[in-house]
């Protein structure tokens, strides 16, 4: 039998804010590579479009240490979207040794591999986001190939050289519906600032005419499927 003076009182409010504002600041602390405020932009793109469909589906190419799964997946958790993060966990190009953005922290011993998958694993079942956000293990253009649900969001932040790059926006960008959304991030328009393929996939986007831009924050740009 229950005592009501005794029985814990669960929170009578269904405002979102104090779980927002505790995965956003998960998302923050999270490894990675994503300024906060372009995070934070993220997480507010992929909020519409969870809002604006119906049981909407997100993607994110190249999900690292599950930084940028946080902010999309307290998008997905407040609009009841499902995000699919995907990864090969054994980083890009740039990630290997004696690359710019190589952590050895990272690198499986057993394998002597990059290996990103525990830590993606810690910090989506750290924040409590496994009925939100699902795993992709795999290489991102044999996933592309077999991927039939339309998407609501797609996010490319996968592999930065020439060949990955287009591979993720050739295999995904027609995967996301008319009225979606499509996010890019490293977008640097001064070449000094950083390398060309993620602008040149965003000047393709808007000059194929099948996208509009819906917003920018840093390096990250948001487009709008026509
Ligand atoms: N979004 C992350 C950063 C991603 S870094 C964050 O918020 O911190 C780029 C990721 O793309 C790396 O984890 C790398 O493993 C992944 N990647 C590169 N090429 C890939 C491919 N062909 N298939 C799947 N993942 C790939
Ligand atoms: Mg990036």
């Amino acid at each position: 039998m229950e005592h009501p003076e005794t029985t814990p009182t669960r929170p009578v409010t269904s405002d979102a804010a104090p779980r927002r504002a505790e995965l956003l600041e998960r998302a923050q602390r999270a490894t990675g590579f994503m300024p906060d405020d372009e995070g934070q932009a993220l997480y507010l793109a992929a909020l519409r479009a969870g809002a604006a469909v119906e049981g909407a589906t997100f993607v994110e190419i190249g999900a690292w240490c599950g930084k940028s799964a946080l902010y999309l997946g307290a998008a997905a958790e407040e609009t009841g979207a499902v995000l699919f993060s995907l990864d090969h966990h054994h980083g890009s190009e740039e990630n290997q040794a004696g690359w710019e953005h190589h952590d050895p922290a990272l690198v499986d011993p057993a394998t002597g591999r990059i290996d990103t998958l525990p830590h993606w694993r810690r910090a989506v079942v750290g924040a409590g986001l496994e009925a939100s956000v699902v795993g992709v293990v795999g290489d991102s253009p044999t996933v592309a190939s077999r991927w039939a649900i339309p998407l609501a969001f797609c996010f490319i932040d996968g592999g930065h050289g020439e060949a990955p790059a287009w591979a993720d926006y050739r295999g995904w960008s027609p995967h996301v519906v008319a009225g979606g959304w499509l996010a890019i991030h490293d977008v640097f328009p001064d070449p000094a600032d950083g390398g060309r393929p993620p602008y040149d996939l965003w000047r393709d986007a808007l000059d194929s005419g099948r996208f509009v831009e819906d917003g920018a924050c840093g390096s990250l740009r948001v487009l709008r499927r026509v």
